[in-house]
């Protein structure tokens, strides 16, 4: 006997076949299906032929003979940088643009394949001159700007291992990665424009720079020209050294195992880990992955992925896969609402935008700001959507197909995390019926199920947690320098098999929903309940935006429901009468035993600064006990007016 380890409750019959025009000319085809499951190394193979240039040819697809620590493409030698610019200007794309630079005060720059080419060789140069070498670590610290990538590729092109920590934090937090990582040098600037200001990085740097022993250089681009500390013997900068640098650099073939990268977790659960990547099996999968996925048609799309570099999305499909697949892309460096709402709409129409990757958080959003705002813009580009990050609510997908894309494109809805590196679970446009709410299955190639607490394979119509069974490309290898927590963290769960932290149940068809993170999952009267569920059956009330949902100890059910919602603009203020209604409306869409013990109106929930939920603060809240850390918290004025509002409402 299985024991379910989560309740299945929300139902959810809507379903989106793909379109014929679209599925005769998509990339991807049901056959991919086949193929991997006939022989999924051999499949990896092909891929890895067809997808990248090697220098010398593995022996090896896998080598998984001491698990967990993987190894692919054994003795394949590979250039990442190569991969991603020159080899394009070889094919004779040199003049297609590669990156399409938006600026938040509207300036703008296009960067070709060949200037890109350019530009990477100067930085890679200048990487030599400032004393950097194969397997040295680079704190990246900068904004959304085209010298993120140049970066980021120049230490790809030389194999130095960089480690880009958002724009965002603090420089404490900066500060403990550059430790971990005993980075050698740090790259920023000056600052960035966020809101309609200048927002100043530098201080951040010098500031965690002085209490870290292993980095010997700062190299700071010019972006805002406001002032800054300058220290002669250290700081150098950017458009001094790489400007004057030979624009020629050879690119040598690197170990397909050599480390490409280092990225800290979002945070939202606990203590950020340094999740280590290496080149050949990460690009690859990014590559792929960004190539079926999105139906990437290099030659006519223009994609664009919102994410900031910080994070792994910004990695894996704003530098890595777009950049492998030759892609012409857009990079927006501000915020969604400057210098108003429509901002992001203004930009797919100003570049004809026909590929959009976003998260929940940023949909939610709009449609809390009302549908007029996209209304006004020629959204008539896009052919494809995708969202990332957090469970996608139906409703909030049925608004991004309606609102967005004209009831007319397939969405993407993809899990994967930094531990990943790419996508693992998602529809294929042009192949898959897609279910709003649904990432649905596991990409060709890709072993993905769902267990119960003995580790036992859930039936469909089951839930439990999410497990990868077999070894991937682009998986982590290890967290850097602690592979002890590497197996503790995700391969002692269950025997022989990654455990994601995610809850996830298997629909009547065997299609995967996640269902939150494990730590989240409420138990309710001997029910184990999802989180996702429930702020779901509360997003497709027609007054909430948005909703965070947690359980609260509670004397006679064990746990009860807590709710905090966001009302769209139209909704009004939300008194009592909103609250009785909304109860009602969660007992009707999955049943009494999801009824919310209480709700609260609140105009904001905590977010990390990647735009995820942290259900544990407001845990914290609903149970009257301390906050717990807020390092990673966006901002913490929220969790004050929360607990407040808390406080006259009870
Ligand atoms: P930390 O691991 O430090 O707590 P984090 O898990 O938020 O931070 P990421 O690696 O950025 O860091 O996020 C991965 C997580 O995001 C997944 O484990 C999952 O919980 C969630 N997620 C991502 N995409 C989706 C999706 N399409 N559907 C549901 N959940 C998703
Ligand atoms: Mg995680």
């Amino acid at each position: 006997m299985t024991s379910d380890a989560l309740s299945n409750l929300l139902q959810e019959d809507r379903r989106f076949p793909p379109d014929d025009d679209f599925a005769a000319q998509a990339n991807a085809t049901a056959a991919l299906y086949d193929e991997a499951r006939e022989d999924r190394l051999a499949f990896w193979d092909r891929q890895a032929r067809e997808l990248l240039t090697w220098d010398t040819e593995w022996n090896q697809v896998l080598d998984w003979s001491n698990p967990p620590f993987a190894k692919w493409f054994v003795g394949g030698r590979l250039n990442v940088a190569y991969n991603c610019v020159d080899r394009h200007v070889e094919a004779g794309h040199g003049d297609r643009v590669a990156i399409h630079w938006e600026g938040e005060p509207g300036d703008s720059r296009t960067l070709t394949y060949a200037d890109l080419q350019r530009e990477v060789s100067q930085a890679a140069n200048a990487l030599i001159a400032l004393g950097v070498g194969h397997g040295d670590r680079v704190a990246i610290y900068m904004p959304m700007i085209p010298e993120v990538a140049i970066a980021m590729l120049a230490c790809a092109r030389i194999g130095a291992i960089h480690s880009v920590v958002f724009g965002g934090f603090s420089a404490e937090a900066l500060r403990s990665r550059i430790e971990d990582a005993q980075a050698k040098l740090v790259i920023t600037a000056d600052g960035g424009y966020r809101r309609g200001k200048p927002a100043s990085l530098k201080p951040a740097v010098d500031e965690a720079v002085a209490a870290s022993p292993s980095v010997d250089k700062v190299l700071v681009v010019r972006r805002t020209e406001q002032e800054v500390d300058w220290d002669n013997t250290r700081d150098v900068w950017w458009h001094d050294i790489v400007g004057s640098q030979p624009i020629d650099h050879t690119p040598e073939a690197h170990d397909a195992e050599d480390t490409l990268y280092i990225l800290y977790t979002s945070g939202t659960t606990g203590k950020p880990k340094g999740i280590q990547h290496s080149a050949g099996g990460y690009l690859l999968q990014t590559a792929y992955t960004h190539r079926n996925v999105f139906d990437l048609k290099p030659d006519s799309d223009v994609y664009w992925c919102t994410a900031d570099v910080g994070w792994v999305t910004g990695h894996s499909y704003l530098v890595y896969g777009p950049l492998a697949n030759g892609a012409t892309q857009v990079m927006y460096e501000g915020t969604p609402d400057f210098p108003e709402a429509g901002r992001w709409w203004d930009i797919v129409e100003k570049y004809g935008v026909t590929i959009l990757y976003t998260a929940p958080t940023a949909i939610r959003t709009f449609m809390k700001q009302g549908e007029e705002i996209p209304a006004r813009r020629d959204l008539s580009s896009l052919r494809v959507l995708g969202s990332v990050g957090e469970p996608i609510n139906p409703e909030a997908w049925i608004w991004y197909r309606r609102v967005i894309g004209a009831d007319r494109t397939p969405i993407v809805d993809t899990w994967w995390q930094t531990e990943t590196g790419a996508i693992m679970i998602s529809p294929l446009p042009g192949v898959t019926a897609a279910k709003p709410g649904s990432a649905q299955v596991p990409l060709p190639g890709i072993a993905a199920d769902v267990v119960d607490d003995a580790g036992n394979v859930v039936p469909d119509g089951h839930g439990g947690y999410l497990v990868l069974t077999e070894p991937w490309p682009s998986m982590l290898r290890t967290i850097w320098g602690d592979d002890q927590r590497f197996i503790d963290t995700y391969w002692s769960r269950f025997e022989g098999q990654y455990f994601a932290g995610d809850g996830a149940k298997k629909d009547e068809d065997g299609d995967i929903w996640l269902l939150g993170r494990v730590d989240d999952v409420m138990n309710v009267s001997g029910h184990r309940i999802s989180t996702t569920e429930v702020e779901s059956a509360l997003v497709s009330h027609s007054k909430v935006a948005e909703a965070a949902v947690v359980g609260a100890s509670d004397p006679t059910t064990g746990q009860g429901i807590v709710a905090f919602v966001i009302l769209r603009a139209d909704a009004g203020d939300g008194g009592a009468d909103v609250v009785a209604e909304l109860r009602a409306h969660v007992a009707k869409e999955i049943g009494p035993i999801a009824k919310p013990r209480q709700i609260l109106v609140v105009a904001e929930l905590p977010k990390t600064r990647s735009g995820k939920i942290m259900r544990r603060l407001l845990r914290d809240v609903a149970e009257n006990r301390e906050l717990g850390d807020v390092q990673t918290l966006a901002d913490p004025t929220v969790m004050n007016l929360i607990s407040s509002g808390l406080a006259k409402s009870s």
